[in-house]
């Protein structure tokens, strides 16, 4: 989508600190970390929140939670949590689906 943000970071048109890429995902370092590590994996793809998912999405959310788990290993990370906020009123502040893994330390609920 043409003013997403997180489009142009997955075309590589805006900076991010990249951690992994595939054909349909894309994870970088969250630019505000409210934890020691803080990634946030999204789907090329433009879908605006969970609210907005189809049924063709199935398999691009499991390479979604797959990507995290990968960074996770890769990081070694021992524990995390996986976080999607959707909507305004869950604290969805971007309105291109994504997937927080957070570790350590967690220092806010978001
Ligand atoms: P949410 O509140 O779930 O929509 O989360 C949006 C997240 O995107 C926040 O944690 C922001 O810090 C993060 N964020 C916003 N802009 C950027 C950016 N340009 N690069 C990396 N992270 C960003």
């Amino acid at each position: 989508m043409k003013n997403c943000v997180f489009c142009k970071i997955a075309k590589g048109e805006i900076p991010s600190e990249r951690v992994f890429e595939n054909k349909n995902v894309s994870a970088f370092l969250d630019i505000n970390p409210k934890a020691k590590v803080h990634i946030l994996i999204v789907p090329k793809k433009h879908i605006e929140s969970v609210k907005h998912l189809q049924e063709i999405d199935k398999e691009l959310m499991g390479e979604i939670i797959l990507a995290a788990k990968t960074v996770a290993e890769e990081k070694n990370l021992q524990g995390y949590k996986l976080v999607i906020n959707v909507g305004r009123e869950g604290g969805q502040l971007v309105d291109h689906l994504h997937l927080h893994l957070l570790s350590s330390d967690v220092k806010l609920s978001i």
